[in-house]
């Protein structure tokens, strides 16, 4: 795979973002390098030296956007509209297409002050950049379609933050994302008027984001089109949290993408067990991002990102297309409790059976959400396997039986050696999701990087059975 630059964001023109400098760090210091993902996007034959430069640095690639762009948006806060914000500690560094030709966006988080900063100080804590990769890692290895941590750079210098023992350290994070067109985006052209910076948009998100979505250039009829896309996407994107046992955290319309990529981590959390009520920030004092909530809290960012619409497609049409949101999300749930459950998919009936009962024994027996995945992944057969487990006793009565018989109505699917190797084994990177949250501390705070590569390297056997 060759690197392929680009500029695409640039031909949007003014009015969407600013150019930025980055801040001067002190050290930098490479805590985490995506090999993978640096291969199939043509940068895997950088050096040490060149991989600091670039992501530490942010010294141009070759071809590429000439200086970094900070991002402009808005965006509903806990539902409170906020305009002052916009890149505030990142920015656009790069894109870059993939081996699938697909247009990818490296953007920074921690990389210094724009003029979107506010009262921050334009930085990301070391632990803040340790949790984005262990949440992108094992997103990605549990079927989760999100950004990647593409570097993770320690770059010397001790930060103040409320939250946490003070001083503490800090990180450079580039990620990788399909794209970091929020709702957001949309929003701010909306408070200020801006049909034409719309259109361009809607134009420029179908062209490299959503192409099924063209319509000969008829934005009226584009811009539902769009609207339908972004809501099949993020139907996709939430089902895939719920079976994953994940909480975001902070579901605000700017941390929300066009491209139904799960993204932007800060509180985020996995389930211990099935409980709807399960809060990840310590801060969303109503639950408002709960569990539970979040398929009712992408909606309504859904119909956010419509009401920007309104600019420039008729309203009736805006709403046949957010019908698509449900349905969406259905059929990601049936997908999703097939291929963690590790079983065929049957048909629409069985594969809901085998959701509902799946949901209602997490929720009745409050096993380890992650544990009766792992015990039950390839359904039926694995029972000799699963009774000898830590929660052989919760495998018994009604709500387990109706778990067994919808597992039953399906076959395994195809197991190959490394998934043989992992549901065979004994320590699987998912039963430890509980462990890998309470690492972070121990991982920026006494300094055992040992212990991080461990356990991505873990992560990583998980992301290879499960595929
Ligand atoms: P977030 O809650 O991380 O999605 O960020 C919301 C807004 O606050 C965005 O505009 C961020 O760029 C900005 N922001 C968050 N932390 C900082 C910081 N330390 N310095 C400057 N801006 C920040
Ligand atoms: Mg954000
Ligand atoms: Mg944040």
């Amino acid at each position: 795979m060759s690197y392929r630059p680009s500029s695409a964001h640039t031909e949007l023109g003014p009015g969407f973002f600013d150019a930025v400098a980055a801040a001067a760090f002190p050290e930098t210091i490479l805590r985490h390098r995506n090999q993978r993902w640096a291969e199939r996007v043509g940068l895997g034959n950088l050096t040490p030296q060149q991989w600091i430069a670039h992501f530490g640095r942010f010294e141009p690639l070759a071809g590429n956007i000439p200086e970094p762009l900070a991002l402009r948006y808005h965006g509903h806060q806990f539902r409170s509209y906020n305009p002052d914000i916009g890149d505030g500690r990142g920015f656009l560094f790069a894109q870059v297409l993939d081996d699938q030709d697909r247009l990818l966006d490296l953007a920074t988080k921690g990389s210094g002050k724009t003029p979107y900063s506010r009262f921050g100080d334009g930085r990301l804590t070391l632990k803040g950049g340790v949790r984005e990769v262990l949440a992108t890692e094992m997103l990605e290895a549990l079927g989760v379609y999100t950004s990647k941590s593409f570097s993770l750079i320690e770059t010397g210098e001790a930060l103040t933050r409320g939250d946490e023992p003070s001083p503490t350290r800090s990180s450079v994070l580039v990620r990788l994302s399909h794209s970091h067109i929020r709702f957001g985006t949309f929003q701010r052209l909306l408070a200020e008027n801006d049909a034409t910076r719309i259109a361009r948009l809607v134009t420029h998100a179908i062209h490299y984001y959503h192409p099924q979505a063209a319509r000969d250039g008829d934005v009226a009829k584009e811009a539902p089109a769009l609207l339908e896309a972004v809501a099949k996407a993020s139907g996709a994107m939430v089902a895939e949290w719920m079976l994953a046992g994940f909480v975001h955290g902070v579901l605000n319309t700017d941390n929300t993408v066009i491209t139904g990529e799960s993204f932007d981590y800060g509180p985020w959390r996995f389930l211990p067990r099935y409980e709807p009520g399960f809060t990840a920030a310590y801060f969303d004092e109503y639950g408002l991002y709960a569990y539970g909530r979040q398929p009712g809290a992408i909606a309504w960012n859904l119909e956010r990102f419509a009401e920007c619409l309104t600019l420039v497609a008729p309203i009736a049409d805006l709403e046949d297309a957010l019908k698509a949101y449900g349905p969406a999300f259905n059929v990601n749930l049936r997908r999703m409790v097939c291929l963690r459950l590790g079983v065929k998919p049957v048909d629409e009936a069985a594969d809901d059976e085998l959701l509902a009962a799946f949901f209602q024994f997490q929720h009745k027996s409050q096993a380890g959400f992650e544990r009766t995945i792992f015990d039950w992944h390839g359904g039926a057969a694995r029972r000799a396997f699963a009774l000898a487990g830590p929660q052989k006793d919760l495998y018994a009565g009604e709500p387990f039986d109706r778990l067994l018989a919808a597992l039953e109505a399906h076959g395994p699917r195809d197991w190959t050696p490394e998934a043989s190797r992992y549901f065979e084994s004994d320590g699987p990177a998912t039963l430890l999701i509980e462990e890998v949250e309470g690492l972070w501390g121990p991982i920026a705070e006494r300094d055992d990087w040992g212990l991080f590569h461990a356990k991505l390297a873990h992560i990583e056997q998980a992301r290879l059975a499960f595929g």
